[in-house]
């Protein structure tokens, strides 16, 4: 499919400019670093998990599926349904293996050693929903090209999905007010801002709670749901507790940090002592 790169770039130059500027003008929290020198860390990054997919996959996972498709491989070729109806599925299938792939990054210690690099991020904002290392990206796309393959999905599931997982992944992370009311409804649908956030506290028993990307039934689905920060969204500590020095987190230091020696110390097992029933 030609035009899916300049595609999948406009509607991420899109969905970025709006989340930015919805964080401009009602930003949730105040941030703690200063935006040039962490924005062009996170971009930089981004940027060279893009080229590097780019190079081993020029086709990606819509190729993937064309694939497919011409050899007629996958549960939904034998299915035989008209293409809406496998595009909705293979959307909702390929999001909840996505679910199933970030609890596994968080459950296998050398995995969480390249997630954390998402984790790291001292502050929370759409700069962080495209902050992942480029090893994550690489095992992020060869799991999808396995379960696009297995699942046959239509090319126009998987397009729609990787515009939609890039767009939420920006719009989750945004440093963006919503009104409660709001939240609280679009939350039976999406992953909103404030149910990410949880993810990215400091505590463990609320980073190994919130693990979808676009749709929020899976966390509700299969126990790992929590409402709110213990703390509060104001309060809350963003980031990995061993990592909160600022100012060392330029392009290189995120590329070597999967390396670092004191990296793999934590996983999915971990839990903290202050661990009780949410009150929410
Ligand atoms: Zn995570
Ligand atoms: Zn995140």
């Amino acid at each position: 499919m030609t035009g899916e790169p300049a595609l999948r770039l406009a509607a991420f130059f899109a969905v970025f400019a709006a989340v930015a500027l919805w964080e401009g003008l009602a930003p949730r929290r105040a941030l703690r670093l200063p935006r040039p020198a962490r924005w062009s860390a996170n971009l930089g990054l981004a940027a060279s998990s893009t080229l590097l997919l780019r190079l081993l996959f020029p086709a990606a996972a819509v190729g993937a599926a064309s694939v497919a498709a011409e050899r007629g491989w996958g549960v939904l070729a034998w299915l035989e349904l008209p293409t809406w109806a496998g595009a909705a599925i293979a959307v909702v299938v390929l999001d909840l293996a996505i679910y199933f792939q970030h609890v596994v990054f968080h459950a296998i210690p050398v995995l969480w050693r390249v997630h954390q690099v998402h984790h790291a991020d001292l502050d929370f904002d759409v700069t962080t929903g495209v902050r992942f290392h480029p090893i994550e990206a690489v095992l992020s796309m060869l799991f999808k090209l396995a379960v696009v393959a297995a699942l046959g999905a239509p090319v126009l599931g998987v397009l729609v999905f990787e515009v939609l997982l890039n767009a939420t992944s920006m719009f989750e992370h945004g440093n963006v007010r919503l009104p409660a009311g709001a939240d609280r409804i679009l939350r039976w649908l999406l992953v909103t801002p404030d149910m990410h956030r949880v993810h990215h506290s400091t505590r463990p028993a609320e980073t190994n709670r919130n693990f979808g990307f676009c749709l929020s039934w899976w966390d509700r689905l299969l126990g790992t749901y929590r409402a709110q920060p213990r703390a509060g969204h104001d309060e809350m500590t963003i980031g990995l507790a061993h990592l909160q020095q600022t100012g060392t987190q330029n392009l290189g230091w995120l590329l070597r940090l999967p390396l670092r020696a004191s990296s793999g110390s934590y996983s999915l097992g971990a839990r903290d002592d202050q661990d009780r029933p949410d009150p929410h």
